[in-house]
């Protein structure tokens, strides 16, 4: 007998974005990580840390933190569920609901490769239904795939485009299974699926403080949904799946909205310059609702431009995969990183 499940054994595991060591001097625009700094509110937290937090088990559900949400969202504080980031969530998500030919994860493609690993892990079995030229949500097709989870990242990962309300509000009508609806990048956005929760038991959201908030290092994510919907998650989770130091530095970042909108709003602008810069050098650039862009560079040499900038101290996230294996996600950084990005593609372009 093999050490592995048949399952694990079949899998390839998930490949993260690089993670160069802190402090090298590298311009990071691979991961989509926020360019600024958390909330100084957050940060003195971290420095008023109390040995006690560490030497006692931390709230196994972070109630202080569910109760930061739901002043902030305006839900009820038992329709959240906390994780180690919204990775666990899904996690959680796909153990609980998934398995095999019965109960199969659905979602559009392309989007977040996670959703795959997950199902291959469980083992579920996987429908994959392609996005329309100009990214339409495939509605019947998904509907008819009849998953026990179809999951929709928006804005979406690597597309950066967003799917319209209505899409999702039809999708939940139509589908016996949940609708995992993604939101990590929704503090780019102009606009979020919270209404439908109120409006379908089988939805649930899916928040992230690693993006918009500027903690991807603390690991922090969230559900949200009807308890009824959350009753089963929270047999799977882990008893103590956030820590009591993720617990408090994330309230204060959840409180002090007005530092993350403030940030979201100079990412935002930047994303607007760097797309008219790469547009002005010849690449295509899809409109994004995210903190990054999907852009063709000319003649298609993606991967070149990858490795190059790479040499360069500069790293872009490359996905060697029918459909993106001509273009490069870059992560929206300060106007200062965007610029030194864009005149190192101009030398390289010329050279
Ligand atoms: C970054 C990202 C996540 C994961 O966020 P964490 O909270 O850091 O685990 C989930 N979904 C999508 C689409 C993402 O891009």
């Amino acid at each position: 007998m093999g050490y592995f499940r048949p399952a694990i054994e079949a899998m390839t595991g998930y490949i993260p974005g690089e993670q160069p060591k802190p402090g090298t001097n590298i311009i990071k625009l691979n991961t989509n990580e926020n360019p600024y700094p958390p909330s100084p509110k957050a940060l003195e937290v971290l420095r008023s840390l109390d040995s006690e937090w560490l030497r006692r088990y931390p709230d196994p559900f972070a109630k202080e933190f569910c109760q930061a949400v739901s002043e902030v969202l305006g839900v009820p504080a038992d329709w959240v569920l906390v994780g180690n980031g919204s990775d666990d969530v899904l996690n959680v998500l796909v153990r609980a609901c998934a398995e095999g030919a019965d109960r199969s994860v659905v979602y559009p493609m392309p989007t977040y490769v996670l959703y795959r690993t997950l199902a291959a892990m469980q083992p579920a079995d996987v429908v994959e239904v392609p996005y329309g030229e100009e990214f339409q949500l495939p509605i019947e097709a998904l509907v008819a795939a009849k998953g026990a989870i179809t999951f929709i990242a928006t804005p979406n990962s690597p597309s950066g485009h967003c799917v319209p309300l209505e899409d999702l509000r039809t999708l939940a009508q139509q589908v016996a299974g949940i609708v995992a609806i993604d939101e990590a990048y929704v503090d780019f956005a102009e606009s979020s699926a919270l209404p439908l929760l109120q409006e379908f038991e089988n939805v649930i959201l899916l928040r992230t403080l690693s993006k918009g908030y500027s903690l991807a290092g603390l690991r922090m994510g969230f559900a949200l949904a009807n308890p009824k919907l959350l009753t089963g998650l929270f047999k799977v989770k882990d008893s103590y799946n956030i820590d009591a130091i993720a617990t408090a530095i994330g309230t204060a970042a959840m409180r002090d909205q007005s530092y993350k909108n403030a940030c979201a709003e100079k990412v935002k602008r930047s994303r607007t310059q760097l797309s008219t810069d790469l547009k002005n050098l010849g690449f295509t650039v899809l409109p994004s609702h995210g903190n990054f862009v999907l852009a063709t560079p000319p003649d298609g040499r993606a991967e070149f431009l990858q490795q190059a900038l790479k040499q360069r101290g500069i790293l872009l996230r490359y996905f060697k995969q029918p459909g993106l294996d001509d273009k490069l996600r870059i992560t929206v950084g300060t106007d200062a990183q965007n610029q030194i990005l864009i005149e190192a593609i101009v030398s390289l372009l010329n050279s």
